[in-house]
């Protein structure tokens, strides 16, 4: 079977719609075809400023909902990434094989960094596209499940794959991202130019979101002056992506939705979602407060995970460590 790595920051109280429909959904589905490792990637989460306790809830509560979507711990290998310190001491190495113009073409960078105080900017923020190299070469992965914001970073994880091959001798696979066309960038209801993001939460559909929480989100999304309810991305940003967001959950497709919706209002096609939102979360919601009750067996899960997650990770390591010319510690 080809392997499958994939991760997630616990960078918020909840993941959101984008992140299911971008990124987790297909974890769940590529459990059936493949050996997958998934983790929740902490490391990635102090890139910004993180509350001690605040993380620790966050990080089991991620673990809860990843569980809550589908992902089985009898089948993936769930973990959590300081748990493998293998992840840190690749990256490391990865570092080294990274030039400092080609990290500073990283968007996300820009993009994050922006959104803060300059003396605020930590130099993790700026490296951790190549930490997330290491998270998905210490496996081997033929595959990596993301969201469109994802592709420059596994495209950087393929060059460094390559260098490292070249340089050294064939350690790693080159990964192919994973990227469902279709939902690969679920966008913020208040402002649909921009990607919905845990660390930006606006127009955020939480998963974790009480039902009226969410549709009253869903209800005061930014669409635009026409009355018409049609795909189109260039002049009606706001009703497309909720247009998305109703044909991925429901399956039916998106000329079906005009259809439905011909002479009818933005506030039906709002009501309408609201309620196929709900009728989504509120099992997952369910579920996750089950797991969050027995937070013993949640932490029994992943440990379990982390040593699995290990086995694997320490053999690439050592393999890269041997090449580079490091000198065996036994
Ligand atoms: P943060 O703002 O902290 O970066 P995030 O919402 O971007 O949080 P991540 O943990 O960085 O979430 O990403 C988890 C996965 O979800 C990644 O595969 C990412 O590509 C995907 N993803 C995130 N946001 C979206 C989105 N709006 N649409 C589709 N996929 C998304
Ligand atoms: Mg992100």
């Amino acid at each position: 079977k080809p392997r499958v790595l994939s991760g997630i920051q616990p960078t918020a109280d909840s993941f959101h719609l984008g992140n299911y429909l971008g990124a987790l959904r297909q974890w769940v589905a590529m459990q059936d075809t493949h050996e997958a490792f998934y983790c929740v990637v902490d490391l990635h989460a102090i890139t910004v400023e993180q509350d001690p306790k605040k993380l620790r809830q966050r990080t089991r509560v991620s673990a809860a909902q990843l569980l809550a979507l589908g992902i089985d711990p009898a089948r993936s290998t769930l973990f959590v990434q300081s748990h493998v310190p293998e992840h840190a001491q690749l990256g490391w190495v990865m570092q080294c094989l990274t030039g400092f113009g080609e990290a500073s073409r990283m968007t996300q960078f820009k993009d994050k960094s922006a959104r803060q105080a300059a003396d605020h900017v930590g130099v993790g923020l700026f490296t951790y596209p190549i930490l997330q190299a290491a998270d998905i070469l210490v496996y081997r992965a033929n595959e990596v499940p993301v969201g469109e914001d994802q592709r420059q970073h596994l495209e950087l994880t393929r060059d460094l794959a390559q260098r490292f091959n070249s340089r050294y001798g064939k350690t790693f696979v080159l990964p192919e991202p994973h990227i469902v066309k279709d939902t690969a960038k679920i966008y913020d209801l208040q402002d649909p130019t921009s990607k919905m993001s845990k660390s930006v939460p606006a127009g955020v559909v939480e998963l974790l979101d009480e039902p009226k929480v969410s549709a009253k989100k869903i209800r005061s999304a930014v669409t635009d002056l026409e009355r018409e309810i049609r795909y189109d991305t260039e002049k009606k940003p706001g009703i497309s992506n909720l247009l998305v967001i109703y044909s991925a959950l429901t399956g039916r497709a998106l000329s079906a939705l005009e259809a439905d919706y011909e002479g009818k209002g933005y506030g039906d096609l709002k009501k309408d979602l609201a309620d196929v939102v709900t009728d989504f979360v509120t099992p997952v919601r369910e579920k996750v407060r089950g797991y969050l009750d027995d937070p013993a067996e949640l932490d029994k899960i992943l440990l379990g995970g982390a040593q699995r997650a290990r086995e694997v990770a320490s053999r690439t390591l050592e393999a890269a460590y041997k090449r580079i010319g490091f000198l065996p510690p036994a």
